[in-house]
């Protein structure tokens, strides 16, 4: 391709691009919702933690299915004062396997996740692992929902966790799935610091 001909082609996709991000005019509170097999989907909301703390923002961490695992996060998060947390003290089904328990420190966690999503004081709620305790029928989808929908224009939400439901997905602005390609894991390699944990 000639230099001039590169030149307009760069010039029509700057045309294009400019004329996009003039449209994108609305700031509101988005819904993101990080799923799928691959690994990435909690730590790239932590990574949207840290940009939100960045700016001074106040933050909510609610972690579902956290059980006693204990991760680097926590133990840099919690000393700060823009983070407020609840984390369910509780692991899998399969681990715990006491299913009345569950389901109701389940509820207990989301009682203090619904208080987040109602404060307008709170910029990012990250809601953990959540997908989970829909699939499980531990939360009710539908007040989920509806807290969803109903809080402070101006809140940001992250959602992770595998096999997202239809609902949370349609109402997820920004919606990933992480494709789990190679964990690993699978080589033996157990979780590591600072990456897995
Ligand atoms: P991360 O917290 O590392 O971003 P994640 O939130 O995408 O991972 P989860 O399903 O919540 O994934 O699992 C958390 C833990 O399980 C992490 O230690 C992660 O490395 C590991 N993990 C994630 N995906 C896989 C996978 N496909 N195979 C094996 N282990 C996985
Ligand atoms: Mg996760």
């Amino acid at each position: 391709m000639s230099e001039a001909d590169y030149k307009k082609r760069m010039q029509r996709k700057k045309k294009h691009i400019d004329s996009r991000i003039e449209k994108a005019n609305i700031d509101k509170g988005i819904i993101v919702l990080l799923t799928g097999n691959g690994k990435g989907k909690s730590s790239s909301a932590m990574g949207m933690i840290c940009r939100a703390l960045g700016y001074e923002m106040k933050v909510a961490l609610v972690r579902f299915l956290k059980g006693e695992q204990q991760t680097g996060e926590d133990l840099f998060l919690d000393s700060n004062p823009n983070v407020v947390s609840a984390h369910m003290e509780s692991g899998f089904t399969w681990n715990t396997q006491d299913q009345v328990l569950d389901k109701k420190l389940a509820n207990e966690t989301w009682l203090e996740a619904e208080k987040f999503l109602a404060d307008p004081e709170i910029n990012l709620v990250v809601l953990d692992e959540i997908t989970y305790m829909i699939n499980y029928k531990y939360l009710d989808e539908t007040s989920i929902l509806k807290a969803l929908s109903n809080r402070p224009v101006g809140q940001h939400v992250v959602i992770t966790g595998r096999a997202a439901s239809e609902g949370i997905i349609e109402v997820s602005d920004t919606v990933s799935e992480v494709k789990d390609v190679k964990h690993a894991f699978r080589a033996n390699i157990r979780a590591q610091k600072g990456v897995d944990l």
